[in-house]
């Protein structure tokens, strides 16, 4: 006789994991990696789209043991088929709230709850963006969030940066390296980063800024040619010459379905403490979800290592407190 579907979803519901991990980006599938050859069988809700900031990015050229250039989705497939192959259970869901202030900890999909004795945060952060059709289009073909990744197909080349905060600055400063020119714009006319990073930025020859202005349009088809700016206090707009365009305004962590049961800082970051742990005993934390710093796909790999390793040891404990009761 088939099974009704509420008696499907009451077995799920009894049913307790070891551990579950929210995310699929480096972080999240790394911890998957290790969390099966430690025996605890994760189950990874990897969102609908699944994958995080490599699925739009185009070569990655600095992830070690690949010699040649990988595309971003590419190497997501590839750590994704790892997990499986070692048996990991990856499912396409977007966890929509957790509840951690019970135990085993709950969260919540669309198709119900699952109960796990350990989780993993690892949901990433979101680069903002212009919200400009033409950025969506030509990003990974010459638009980019990411100078560390993509500077190095910049030289010689002249680029833009969008931003006046500590990101723009350091992307600024680092593209210098390679390209031609530098040209900063923003929507302001001084900048919001650190003294610091604004002192490098100006005394840096091959920088320059367009203040008080935006950016309208990105011009190219298949790849960046210029960009159209408007200046914000003559309505003036015109074209910048560029190959490429970086935008620095920012990133925001996927930390909205937390609830707020998780300390975060004010910028929305996951708070850790001692390695990787969360506010909440048992809840671990990996990736650009708290790393608002490094924020490279193999420094989230590492930590996704580094948060497995924690709640292993959590989790193995309670294991034996159960079989000792
Ligand atoms: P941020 O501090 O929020 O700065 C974002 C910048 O982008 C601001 O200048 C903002 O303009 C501009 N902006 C925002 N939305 C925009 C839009 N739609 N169009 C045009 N411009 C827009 O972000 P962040 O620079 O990524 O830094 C985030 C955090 O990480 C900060 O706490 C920062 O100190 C830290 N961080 C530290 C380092 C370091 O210490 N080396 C490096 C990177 C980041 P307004 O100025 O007008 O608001």
């Amino acid at each position: 006789m088939r099974r009704g579907k509420a008696e499907a979803m009451k077995d799920m519901e009894d049913r307790v994991e070891k551990l579950v991990i929210i995310g699929s980006g480096p972080a999240g599938l790394t911890a998957a990696i290790y969390g099966c050859r430690a025996d605890l069988d994760p189950l990874v809700f990897m969102g609908t789209k699944y994958g995080g900031q490599l699925m739009l990015t185009s070569e990655v050229e600095n992830y070690p043991g690949f010699p040649d250039p990988v595309l971003g989705p590419d190497l997501i497939a590839r750590m994704k088929s790892q997990a499986e192959r070692l048996g990991a259970r990856l499912v396409q869901e977007d966890v929509v709230r957790v509840n951690f202030k019970t135990y085993p900890f709950e969260v919540f999909t669309d198709s119900g709850v699952t109960r796990a004795l350990g989780v993993i945060l690892a949901m990433g952060a979101n680069p903002r963006r212009l919200n400009l059709p033409s950025e969506m289009r030509l990003m990974g073909k010459g638009v980019s969030n990411c100078a560390v990744c993509d500077g190095f197909f910049f030289r010689g080349k002249r680029v833009a940066v969008v931003g006046g905060g500590d990101s723009a600055m350091e992307e600024a400063n680092f593209l210098s390296k390679f390209a031609s020119q530098v040209q900063v714009i923003h929507r302001r006319d001084e900048l919001k980063a650190s003294a610091a990073l604004r002192k490098e930025a100006f005394a840096n020859p091959k920088i320059s800024f367009v203040w008080d202005s935006v950016v309208t349009d990105v011009i190219g088809d298949t790849k960046v040619q210029g960009v159209q700016v408007k200046n914000l206090r003559t309505e003036k707009k015109s074209e910048l010459p560029v190959d490429g365009l970086f935008v620095a305004i920012g990133h925001d962590p996927n930390t909205e379905m937390l609830g707020g049961q998780v300390e975060l800082d004010p910028k929305g970051y996951v708070v850790i403490r001692n390695g990787t742990e969360s506010s909440i005993p048992g809840v671990f934390v990996a990736g650009d979800v708290h790393d608002f710093r490094y924020r490279q796909a193999i420094t989230a790999a590492a930590d996704g290592c580094r948060a497995l390793l924690d709640a292993e040891k959590f989790i193995k404990q309670k294991l034996e407190l159960k079989v000792a009761s």
